[in-house]
């Protein structure tokens, strides 16, 4: 290791390695102090000493000591004042800050470095020891809450209490006085739980803290956001140490935080909140409700309070140029923390905003109309998972709405879902399959689990800037915060809003575009790539190489694939089309046949049905491929398994129930997923394949013949592990191929290849492909046959498999690129070999998911297969990956 604390303003660059060791809030920090912003003088212990602390078994290592002191000393010596001095002393911040902001997850104490000598020196250097006892009475409870764990209620509490007895509302009524007593309550308090006093020593505080940003890397809500964001345990967390500025000191102080554009639509306009004489905390901590930044803004709102704009001028036409020189520096929109102390503007954080899908669109396809990113790079900064969120529908305008109230619009898109008014309760509801929306008074960071598990998120308190609404930003759900018009008693499990109760489990909309809230559920619609959405999309196609195909298997998902841009399908799956009422009696028909005969009359009542699925698919997807795979599930899952459906069946069938029975019997498997499925199905019963290719064939005839443009048929035979199988298979296609164009006077281009979905697959597929004409990557079963975990049992104990660093992410959402993507490579590479032209794609789930996506470009597949609503994202995802690739 190398120095293990940097100093702001010192050699720090923008580099990648500068945000790994210093993390995002250090180096940005270190950033804007060498272009000249004011930032308080501080420095950054790395990420390194974290993995070292971690690695040491929770010991700082040797040389740390040191080289903090010489930190201190360092802000000790620009600012003039001494850590722990009894006259003036240096007060400090200590915060965490990881490479990528964790909003909510880490800790952060304020006012270090204050005691019972120290505050005395407070309250004479400022002349105002009603700010001095506040600050200590802050740090107490800060401290005893962050570093020692105790229960932050016992403080509020007696804070509650010292109002109460001195017949208080607000805390701005306590003196200087009672602010004192209230500091030996809380050390009593402290002393009480603890054991021992309250620490005094500074460097003895200092340390306890440093320790405590640490241990916070391994808290259990630290743990849950790095799962969910994909983080590896071992990147650690860097601390930043900062002499405090502070804008509790009078009215000529404040405490602000802004974005450079709207955060949730993305315009340019500057957009934040304020508070008068207050601390940083206050202002997102939503105890007071924070003031308008703009006079337009404030106007727009009707409020009151004068906007900073109003009542600073000044500072605040200096925080204009502050929010314009970090836009150009950073060509990107910023998110920022600023304190005024006694007039003075204090940056004390910036960092790259998060904001809604809506809003990074606008933002990337603006900053390259104003010349300061390339298009190029405006693709690059949209995060393809986030465009979830307005590839969903939105309320329909017309249709009836019963609203309640009505809240901040804090994370935009609709949503309804039953009421629940814990996070765990939310978790729970969703894993059973309910739509939730959470509602909360406040959400905290303990709450993660269950807004992630929710549609929406509703809370009666907090602004725009509160917990709730920038992690449901981040996470892309629907969001209403601040909806001060409810009333919610989460004890007895009601809402309350206009003389009207809701209960647990009644079913709630939101809008968070509007921040409305509505009874019931409400019609949806559907989206539209249009405005800087299209755009971009534009751009992204482009630099794009991969084709980007659909996952549809009926007519209208194919219409949904193709408005979304799909270049076809990728995967069509046939057994649904089997389940209509009117074909599923002809499907156990055929299963239950005695013989082929039987099975051939069964199979000829479906021909007709199924050659009508493949001409309206066809219809749609015009002169575009079309996958369509072969019957691909074990048969019994067409047959009945409640005891009350085997008459009716078996009626409807014109067999017996006990035949019917007996048979159901007959196909039961120990592991379906491993039984007769796939192309064993069309080894055993060829004439289930015949009839499906017959269909697909005669369909792409005849809507050749209407339309005059020919579909591009590609058959694709699932589950193949032997060269023999498909070939089998294969011959029973181009059978079909050759009677039908016969028949039908016209010959149709088309291809016949195979579905790679298990380990012998890929290692064999050199010799497949020497007659498969094309390979789909099944990465779904991929995966299960290759990790051997069944898909469909995974859940129940893949979350600890992930906590527990197993596996980075859930292999079954993001491609195994260790394991599953070897075999991938190998199959591909002897493909190649085989056959150069071989036509390679992937159509698991994988195929939507962007860091797939990027290993498909990396191994040069020709295209991905989507599901219809996240084509957009694939597009969007290959044009970054080529970008990458291009670099
Ligand atoms: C797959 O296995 O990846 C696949 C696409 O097929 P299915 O999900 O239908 O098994
Ligand atoms: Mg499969």
């Amino acid at each position: 290791m190398t120095t293990m604390v940097h100093l702001f303003g010192g050699d720090a660059t923008t580099s990648e390695r500068s945000k790994e060791l210093l993390g995002g809030k250090g180096s940005n920090l270190a950033e804007m102090a060498s272009i000249g912003l004011p930032v308080p003088p501080g420095f950054t212990i790395t990420t390194d000493v974290c993995a070292a602390y971690y690695a040491n078994g929770e010991q700082f290592p040797a040389g740390l000591i040191e080289e903090v002191a010489a930190g201190i000393a360092h802000i000790e010596g620009i600012t003039g004042k001494t850590f722990g001095d009894a006259a003036d002393p240096l007060l400090v911040s200590v915060r965490s800050g990881a490479r990528v902001s964790m909003p909510g997850m880490m800790d952060t104490v304020l006012n270090l470095g204050l005691n019972d000598r120290t505050v005395v020196g407070l309250s004479d250097a400022s002349g105002d020891p009603r700010f001095a006892w506040d600050s200590y009475r802050r740090f107490v409870q800060m401290y005893a809450d962050v570093v020692m764990g105790l229960d932050h209620a016992e403080f509020e509490e007696a804070l509650e209490i010292a109002k109460e007895d001195r017949g208080f509302y607000l805390d701005t009524e306590m003196s200087a006085e009672d602010w004192q007593a209230l500091v030996k309550e809380y050390q009593a308090i402290v002393e009480r739980e603890t054991g021992a006093p309250f620490p005094q020593e500074p460097n003895d505080q200092l340390w306890g803290a440093v320790g405590a940003v640490f241990a916070s890397w391994e808290s259990d809500r630290a743990k849950v956001y790095r799962r969910l964001n994909s983080i590896p345990a071992e990147w650690g967390t860097a601390v930043n140490i900062q002499a405090m500025v502070f804008g509790n000191m009078g009215d000529t102080s404040a405490t602000g935080v802004a974005f450079t554009r709207d955060p949730a639509t993305g315009e340019r306009a500057w957009y934040g909140e304020w508070l008068i004489n207050a601390q940083g905390e206050d202002v997102v901590a939503g105890i007071r409700t924070p003031q308008y930044l703009t006079k337009v803004a404030r106007e727009k709102a009707g409020a009151k309070p004068l906007s900073m704009e109003e009542a600073m001028p000044e500072t605040f036409e200096e925080l204009g140029r502050v929010f314009d020189t970090l836009e150009t520096h950073y060509r990107d929109m910023q998110d920022i923390e600023f304190t005024v102390e006694r007039g003075t503007l204090w940056m004390l954080q910036t960092r790259s905003g998060k904001r809604t899908a809506k809003a990074a669109l606008k933002i990337a396809v603006d900053m390259a109309a104003e010349g300061l990113i390339t298009e190029e790079e405006a693709v690059g900064r949209v995060d393809p998972g986030a465009l979830d969120q307005l590839l969903h529908p939105t309320l329909d305008p017309d249709a009836p709405r019963d609203v309640l109230t009505k809240g901040l619009p804090a994370s935009p898109g609709a949503a309804s879902g039953k009421i629940m008014f814990t996070a765990d309760g939310a978790e729970k509801a969703a894993e059973m399959g309910e739509a939730v929306i959470l509602v909360r008074v406040e959400t905290s960071p303990e709450d993660i689990h269950g807004m992630h598990a929710a549609k929406g998120i509703l809370t009666a308190r907090g602004g725009m800037t509160s917990h709730a609404a920038v992690v449901a930003r981040g996470m892309g759900r629907p969001c209403v915060s601040g909806a001060g018009g409810l009333s919610i008693d989460g004890n007895a499990r009601v809402l309350r809003v206009g003389g009207r109760e809701l209960r647990e489990g009644d079913i709630l909309t939101l809008d968070g575009s509007t921040g409305e809230v509505m009874a019931g559920e409400v019609k949806t619609l559907l989206p539209e790539l249009v405005g800087d959405f299209g755009t971009l999309m534009v751009w992204a196609d482009k630099v794009r190489r991969m084709k980007v195909r659909a996952n549809a298997e009926t007519p209208q998902d194919a219409q949904v694939a193709r408005d979304f841009g799909a270049e076809g399908i990728g995967l069509c799956r046939t057994e649904h089309m089997f389940f209509d009422a009117a074909r599923i009696t002809a499907v156990r028909e055929m299963i239950l046949a005695e013989n082929e005969a039987g099975r051939r009359a069964a199979l000829a009542k479906l021909l007709p049905e199924q050659r009508g699925d493949f001409a309206a698919i066809f219809g749609v997807m015009a002169g575009l491929p079309v996958t369509i795979r072969l019957l691909d599930p074990p048969l019994h899952e067409f047959l009945p398994t409640r005891e009350e459906d085997f008459a009716d069946v078996a009626a409807a069938a014109g067999v017996g129930i006990e035949a019917l029975k007996a048979r159901a019997n007959e196909l039961h498997e120990f592991n379906p997923m491993l039984g007769h499925r796939g192309c064993r199905l069309g080894v055993t019963y060829p004439e289930i394949y015949e009839m499906q290719a017959r269909a697909i064939f005669e369909a792409a005839c005849d809507v050749a013949a209407e339309t005059g443009a020919a579909p591009i048929p590609e058959v694709m035979i699932p589950l193949v592990a032997t060269r023999r199988e498909f070939d089998l298979m294969k011959a029973v296609v181009d059978a079909q191929a050759k009677a039908v164009f016969d028949e039908k006077g016209r010959e149709i281009a088309y291809l016949v290849g195979t579905m790679i979905e298990l380990p012998r697959a890929a290692l064999m597929a050199g010799e497949i492909a020497e007659t498969a004409e094309f390979f789909s990557f099944g990465t779904n079963d991929l995966t299960q046959t290759t990790i051997g975990i069944s898909r469909d049992d995974a859940g129940r104990f893949l979350t600890q498999y992930v906590d527990k660093g197993i596996f980075l992410t859930d292999p079954f959402v993001s491609l195994d690129v260790e394991g599953v993507g070897q075999l991938i490579e190998i199959a591909a590479d002897r493909g190649r070999k085989a056959r150069p032209d071989v036509k390679l794609g992937i159509c698991g789930e994988h195929g939507g998911d962007a860091p797939s996506i990027h290993f498909c470009e990396k191994t040069g597949l020709d295209y991905v297969s989507a599901s219809p609503y996240r084509v957009p994202i694939a597009r969007l995802a290959a044009a970054q990956a080529a970008l990458k690739k291009g670099k």
